[in-house]
């Protein structure tokens, strides 16, 4: 059953929002006005507490502390595709939404100050454990930066989480410097594959994801917060060969899943990496204009 839905973050338009389809009991909305598509009405505080508590990350493939985990292969691609940037500064970074601070790790082989900001207290705790410092857990939109202090702000698959985007947006602005660059990856719902599987889409998972964004509704947010120089591009993630037939076999059954785990060990198929890539999820580059004040 369709809701009433909420206002469009990026337009605010009221009226004309049209209903998509339901899933996981939630309404999927479309901005006649701006093509914003968006959960109608946000999970409660206490349903929020519960998806992201510690079984969230525990659960997660990402928690996985070994020195070649497929998460860290992964952020070591994307340092080296951030050190490519021209006029890139190393002195301190902001990792948002950091987790159990992959990107972080990868990132103090080659800069300075190393900041990140998660919801999860576990997870920072575990960012800690690995020797991560300038960890706090909260909601970063509650949280306060010095203004123009970092040279990067990174946002993994974050944006797509939050209750307000246009806020985050605005916030990552006012704390990078003159020049400084923000560089985020979130879902193309504008995809082939979000077109051809609709709700079945492997990103449409409300209420963990409350935004799906298009190039141009991605753009139009990043203008809006002052932001130039917009550059988006479609990068595949390295996937070990293990964890897909893994993954493969405990879609048939948990059973066989169990019982393959450690042929796979033995195969050492986990050495066995493929990059996939759908052409479904942006990594989006843009920058403060250097005269900004
Ligand atoms: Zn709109």
């Amino acid at each position: 059953m369709a809701a009433n839905p909420r206002p469009c973050n990026l337009c605010g338009e009221e009226r004309q929002i049209s209903f998509l389809y339901t899933r996981n009991g939630y309404s999927i909305h479309k901005c006649q006005r701006c093509g914003l598509v968006y959960v109608g009405v946000l999970p409660t505080a206490g349903e929020l507490t519960e998806l992201y508590g510690d079984s969230f990350f525990e659960a997660s493939s990402k928690f996985d502390a070994s020195a070649n985990s497929p998460s860290l292969v992964n952020a070591r691609d994307r340092v080296a595709q951030i050190l490519r940037l021209p006029g890139i500064g190393r002195t301190r970074w902001l990792d948002v939404g950091c987790a159990t601070g992959e990107f972080l790790l990868a990132g103090s082989e080659v800069a300075g100050e190393l900041h990140g900001t998660d919801i999860s207290a576990y997870a920072i705790s575990e960012g800690r454990r690995r020797g991560l410092q300038n960890l706090r857990d909260g909601n970063f939109t509650d949280l306060d930066y010095s203004p123009e202090y970092f040279d990067l702000i990174t946002m993994w698959d974050l944006i797509e989480h939050v209750e307000d985007p246009a806020r985050v947006l605005h916030k990552a602005f006012a704390y990078l410097r003159p020049g400084g660059y923000l560089v985020l990856s979130t879902g193309d719902v504008d995809s082939l594959a979000s077109k051809v599987m609709g709700r079945f889409w492997h990103l449409m998972i409300p209420p963990m994801h409350t935004y799906f964004f298009s190039r141009s509704t991605i753009t139009r947010y990043l203008q809006e917060a002052g932001f130039t120089d917009l550059r988006i591009t479609y990068t595949g993630k390295i996937v070990p060969l293990d964890f897909m037939v893994e993954k493969a076999a405990r879609l048939a059954s948990p059973r066989l899943s169990q019982a393959v785990q450690p042929v796979l060990r033995k195969l050492g198929l986990g050495r066995v990496r493929f990059s996939i890539n759908l052409f479904d999820i942006m990594t989006v580059v843009a920058r403060k204009p250097a005269h900004a004040s």
